[in-house]
């Protein structure tokens, strides 16, 4: 089907929550000597243009990181990069997950992209080029499948679905569980929207008997506008690091005074 496209949502509240904490796990492993492995099995374009007339109509970035950029202090790895693309793509630029990994990542450390979109791989193709990253332009879970557990061993994956298909509720869950155990070590972690209907409470229900030591942030927002399905932002790590649950706390109780 593949009728998603990122660019009407960059930056959006869902994206503050998901690119806030990504940033700050990364940024967190970084600062030991030792390297480690990122994969992203959804990973979009990798660099959007907030001025993109498809980013504009729907107003969601204005609504999120143009509204609420202040809750990273200039030293947040989030806001580092948003910094550094800026400067290197002009103000209307944003990093997707893929460059946030590239930025904060080091020559010792190894990146695999997987996107199923002829076009928004092209596009990553493009912005990744001469990084020495892989990227493959197949399904997410049949790569993270096929390369884990990988080496180095320590690592991150970021499973960051469109939710196009209602199956994906059972699959990726059952993806996870696959990768888990092939990658014990691993700190994998999953976005999923939190709709107004409710489609995605049992598989959060799954998630949580499945890996019960996994760190839950769920954050709730108002709709972008009424009718809107989504109505908060939830990811689950497993195996997260140290300190990664003050960071969740910080930033709920940022998205508890949006009132959503
Ligand atoms: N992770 C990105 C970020 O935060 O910057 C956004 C990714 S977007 C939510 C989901 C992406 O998954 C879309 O670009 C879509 O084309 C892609 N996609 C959909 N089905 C896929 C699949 N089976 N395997 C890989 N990519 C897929």
């Amino acid at each position: 089907m593949l009728s998603y496209q990122h660019i009407f949502h960059a930056g959006n509240l869902a994206d503050v929550h998901k690119h806030g904490l990504m940033a700050w796990v990364l940024d967190y492993l970084t600062q030991k000597d030792k390297p480690l492995t990122y994969i992203e099995t959804h990973a979009g374009r990798g660099l959007y243009r907030l001025d993109a007339p498809e980013a504009v109509k729907t107003g969601e970035a204005a609504a999120g990181i143009g509204r609420v950029a202040d809750w990273f202090g200039a030293d947040h790895p989030y806001a580092r990069v948003r910094d550094l693309v800026v400067a290197e793509h002009g103000p209307a630029a944003y990093p997707g997950s893929p460059m946030l990994a590239a930025l904060l990542l080091r020559d010792m450390d190894s990146l695999m992209l997987a996107e199923l979109h002829p076009q928004e791989f092209a596009a990553l193709n493009e912005v990744m080029k001469g990084r020495g990253i892989r990227l493959e332009n197949r399904d997410g879970l049949e790569l993270a499948l096929a390369v884990t557990p990988p080496d180095p061993r320590r690592g991150v994956l970021l499973i960051d679905p469109s939710w196009e298909m209602k199956t994906d509720y059972d699959t990726v869950p059952r993806a996870l569980d696959r990768i888990a155990r092939k990658w014990p070590v691993g700190i994998l972690s999953l976005w999923y929207p939190i709709l107004a209907d409710g489609r995605h409470r049992n598989m959060v229900g799954t998630l949580t008997k499945t890996f019960p030591d996994a760190l839950k942030s769920e954050v709730r927002f108002p709709p972008h506008r009424a009718g809107h399905g989504m109505v908060g932002s939830g990811m689950v790590f497993v195996n997260p690091p140290w300190g990664l649950d003050q960071e969740a706390a910080r930033l709920a109780a940022k998205f508890a005074e949006l009132g959503g």
